[in-house]
């Protein structure tokens, strides 16, 4: 989601690893040092439909298997589901967040300070890769991402003491 002014907002999900740990107030400290305006955000116990209306594509993209993991993994506790507002935003979520296997994500981002999973090791437990946050990957996953999550009514618009270093 962007407009005219590379003003984006995009979806970030606090999965259930980054919840039961106590990470997310350390997360979002991160994203707010960044500028980064919090214009929504909910906790949610996801069920099937909403794991599939959200991973859309994720069964078409790795099979099954890696689906179901993930679908239980997402369903073993809850998320807190929030909208950050900022200039070009999901390029810049998905750069703090890091690679999807925390082995191959770099110290200084969440996945990478947070976690060392690496994806040979889930795939040989058979466990979901605990990457602790969901990012949008572009301005159209965005969009749509966000409407799976939130009403127009939910998405907040309200001045910030930042918003002068933004013009
Ligand atoms: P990202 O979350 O970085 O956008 P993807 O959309 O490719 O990554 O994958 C969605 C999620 O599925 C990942 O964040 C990860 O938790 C999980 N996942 C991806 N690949 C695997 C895998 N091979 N084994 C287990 N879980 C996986």
């Amino acid at each position: 989601m962007s407009n005219d002014t590379g003003v984006e907002r995009t979806l970030v999900l606090f999965k259930p690893d980054a919840v039961a740990r106590g990470l997310t107030g350390r997360i979002l400290a991160r994203f707010e040092d960044n500028l980064l305006k919090v214009v929504a955000a909910k906790m949610v116990w996801m069920d099937a439909d909403l794991t599939r209306r959200h991973y859309f594509d994720l069964e078409e993209r790795f099979g099954a298997e890696v689906y179901n993991l993930m679908a239980e993994f997402m369903q073993s506790g809850p998320v807190i589901a929030i909208v950050l507002e900022g200039v070009e935003a999901v390029a810049c979520v998905r750069k703090m967040v890091g690679s999807t296997y925390p082995d191959q994500a770099p110290p200084g981002t969440i996945r990478g300070d947070f976690a060392h999973m690496s994806k040979a090791y889930a795939n040989a437990h058979g466990i979901a890769v605990a990457n602790l946050v969901h990012a949008s990957g572009s301005p159209d996953e965005a969009e749509h991402e966000i409407g799976v999550w939130f009403t127009k009514e939910d998405l907040h618009d309200y001045p910030t003491v930042a918003q002068q270093y933004l013009r």
